[in-house]
């Protein structure tokens, strides 16, 4: 499975921020969660096809988290798309797709399935596929809205071919029905049981969806022992009053569903835009959950990055946003060149200066991940549930998340810096903290308006 985040920002866009979406990558298919604005742009820069597209999940009916949806419609009706959609969401999506495609006066030459959510129900398996499920539990917002867990299947255990050999066992018919657990019975009338020659099942990966809500149990359950868990951080500590007022979380809230569901690795997501500097967020959250990666748009975040790295890349130049000069990187590549550079670099830097960050960019690398200690809880509790054919590759989950920050050997696009920098990051945050205690956050504009989110 590769996490494609396509959109970071919560409520309204920033400049480097877009509304919320987020695509996973599996099997040659793209899962949608959520469809902000610019979503299908964003998966196009990403290096996904919009055609590899199999279902779309939108959260809730926050406009944010759906702005995207009718426009991607219309780019897949272009593409002459002919596959069935599925779209899931909260009771009221297909009538909101269909006015708009009457609205418009258009056909669509695919079909769509729709798989809706009542409000009240529980937990409901909205996709059942050979090998794989999605499942929907309500959140805690200010309106319904659904997180989902993407489960692959257990695939079967490995047969033990030595063995098999050994007893006589050659036909495929008896293999598959080792596989699927069933005993044989040999020609001298010996018979095999399953567990002898076949290995413990091996459970499939899952990536939980997590935006918008409070701190809620259903948030647990969704995100329990996946391997990675993506979850809105909308605020900071500092704000955990506004977060509750709004139906939000907090960095800190994040890392609580994270530690009591035993997550291999949280992503944060879903900022408010007063945020220039996400490494508050990232700290917040680190202090209750070491392995939480701050969500950078477009990076691809991998469940197996032996088998998986390359699979999706990008085809713009990812921001570093933890290296200094990012400001006049966004300047050069958005505005091109000398127009830009008097007005559009003096508005970069003022910013920066109101976020108290003291000129440092605003972070996102999220190189961490470094340690595998952080991480030996779930370890744990992964192998308590794997059994002991997953141990090996439990245990290389360490390093799965652990190459992130070399995983620019070769594609420079992914800024090496991140890694190494962190240390000193974490040094500058403290003394930060230490000699502005009171770090306030300014609206960037009169137009901001911080009630709102
Ligand atoms: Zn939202």
């Amino acid at each position: 499975m590769i996490v494609v985040p396509l959109g970071i920002a919560s409520a309204t866009p920033t400049a480097v921020r877009h509304l919320p979406a987020v695509a996973l990558w599996r099997e040659g298919s793209v899962f949608l969660f959520d469809c902000g604005e610019n979503a299908q742009m964003r998966m196009l820069q990403a290096g996904l096809k919009r055609s590899k597209i199999d279902a779309i999940f939108i959260s809730h009916f926050d406009v944010d988290h759906y702005s995207g949806l009718m426009g991607l419609l219309s780019t897949l009706q272009l593409q002459r798309r002919d596959r069935e959609l599925t779209i899931v969401g909260p009771k009221g999506i297909k009538e909101y797709v269909n006015w708009n495609l009457q609205f418009s006066g258009v056909e669509l030459s695919f079909d769509i399935n729709y798989s809706e959510v009542e409000e009240g129900a529980e937990e409901t398996r909205v996709i059942d596929a050979d090998d794989y499920y999605v499942e929907a539990r309500p959140l805690k917002h200010r309106r319904f809205c659904l997180g989902y867990r993407f489960q692959e299947k257990d695939r079967p255990g490995k047969v033990d071919a030595d063995k098999a050999s050994a007893l006589g066992i050659t036909e495929d018919e008896q293999f598959k029905k080792l596989k699927a657990g069933e005993n044989i019975k040999l020609e001298d009338g010996t018979e095999i049981e399953a567990y002898e020659i076949v290995g413990h099942p091996r459970p499939g990966d899952s990536f939980a969806y997590v935006s918008d809500t409070e701190y809620c149990p259903n948030a647990v359950k969704l995100a329990m022992n996946t391997n990675i868990l993506y979850h809105e951080a909308t605020f900071s500590n500092q704000l955990a009053d506004k977060a509750k007022e709004t139906g939000h979380s907090t960095a800190s809230d994040a890392a609580r569903v994270a530690t009591e569901a035993q997550t291999k690795l949280l992503v944060i997501g879903h900022f408010s835009a007063r945020y220039t500097n996400l490494h508050v967020l990232l700290k917040e959250a680190r202090d209750g959950f070491y392995p939480t990666w701050l969500a950078n748009e477009l990076r691809p975040i991998f469940t197996d990055p032996t088998h998986e790295r390359g699979i999706v890349s990008p085809k713009v130049e990812l921001k570093d946003l933890t290296k200094k000069s990012s400001g006049s990187d966004y300047r050069s590549n958005d505005r091109g060149g000398s127009r830009g550079r008097s007005s559009g670099g003096k508005n970069f830097r003022s910013r920066r200066g109101h976020s108290g960050g003291g000129g440092r960019s605003s972070s996102g690398g999220g190189g961490g991940y470094r340690s595998r200690g952080g991480s030996s809880d779930n370890r744990r509790s992964y192998n308590n549930r794997d059994g002991g054919d997953r141990y090996n590759r439990g245990d290389r989950g360490g390093d799965r998340y652990n190459n992130r920050g070399n995983d620019n050997r070769g594609d420079r696009r992914y800024g090496s810096n991140s890694y190494s920098n962190s240390s000193n990051r974490d040094r500058d945050d403290k003394n930060n903290n230490d000699s502005k205690p009171n770090r306030t956050i300014t609206p960037r504009t009169s137009y901001d308006d911080f009630d709102r989110f």
